[in-house]
């Protein structure tokens, strides 16, 4: 079975909604741990997401909520095999049977004005920090602020910080600008799920001259499942219309910067043959007419694990 990493679920989010879920099987999860098993999974990328609801001076506390629910409901004694990855030997050296869990941060917005809120949660074990959501925070603007802003001053001891602790930065959901002072100063940037904005003008997608930046830098795009980000005709999306996306990249000579970031249970509309994680199954199968096994594995797993960066 091929390997799945997968950068991009909110999985953390709609448990924290709902504390009634079970990740071990709960059907209302895109991402839990039988459909991980089913279709293949190694890795599963797990974001710490604080919705705009959220008091500003509570954000911190709901952020430690969700790192909370992936120690205590995630990662407990019913799913033993789910495993905690801090360095990429964790990944190396899971078992056959093992899947690891990397904690990420959706948007800076939970850490405020505070470094030491971000290395707090390094210590608790996140391991990629996407600077903002959709809208500007006190480390950068989101690409739906109108004004276009980039990275604050204090947006660049926050990059600083994360070359320092060797996390992932990464750059899904920034202002165009944003964009370009982040890619310049990071060492390790990724664009968790973002798509190509060549096929689909949608403000989240990443134009090409940011592909071809990204590919330099030696980051990787994951790809996303939101099917309003795959194309105009969005209310009926395809697997073939992933692999458009697929395609674009490598044709920009991006093989080895391609991986997926579905989005899964950040999204109430689905793909037709990907209504929740198991579908990875048929996407491979759909990829194994087109790329050889060689590139699949690069797209599927191999690619981030190898940029991963401690
Ligand atoms: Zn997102």
């Amino acid at each position: 079975m091929m390997k799945i990493f997968d950068a991009h679920c909110d999985v953390l989010y709609k448990m924290w909604l709902n504390n009634k879920i079970s990740f071990k099987d709960s059907d209302i999860l895109h991402v839990n741990y039988e459909n991980l098993v089913f279709a293949g999974s190694k890795v599963q990328c797990f974001a710490i997401y604080i919705p705009e609801s959220v008091r500003f001076e509570d954000r911190f506390n709901v952020a430690l909520e969700m790192v909370d629910i992936f120690y205590e409901r995630v990662l407990n004694d019913i799913c033993p095999k789910m495993k905690l990855v801090l360095e990429k030997k964790d990944i190396l050296q899971l078992h056959k049977d093992e899947i690891g869990a990397i904690l990420t941060l959706e948007g800076c917005d939970a850490i405020g004005h505070d470094l030491v809120r971000l290395k707090t949660l390094y210590r608790l074990g996140v391991r990629s920090v996407g600077l903002t959501w959709n809208f500007a925070n006190a480390v950068a603007d989101g690409c739906r602020e109108q004004r276009n802003g980039g990275l604050t001053n204090f947006g660049i001891e926050v990059v600083q910080l994360n070359n320092d602790l060797k996390m992932w930065t990464d750059v899904s959901h920034l202002s165009e600008r944003s964009f370009w002072d982040t890619i310049e100063l990071a060492q390790f940037p990724i664009a968790s799920h973002s798509n190509v904005y060549s096929l689909f003008q949608h403000p989240r997608n990443l134009k090409d001259d940011q592909i071809k930046a990204i590919i330099e830098k030696k980051g990787i795009i994951g790809i996303s499942f939101v099917p309003y980000f795959l194309s105009e005709n969005y209310q009926n999306t395809h697997i073939k219309d992933i692999l458009n996306h697929i395609d674009y990249i490598c044709s920009l000579g991006g093989e080895k910067n391609i991986g997926f970031g579905s989005d899964f249970d950040g999204i109430d509309d689905t793909i037709n043959g990907l209504e929740d994680y198991r579908g990875y199954k048929v996407l491979v199968e759909e990829l194994q007419k087109q790329y050889s096994n060689e590139q699949i594995s690069k797209f599927c797993y191999q690619n981030f694990v190898d940029t991963f960066p401690n």
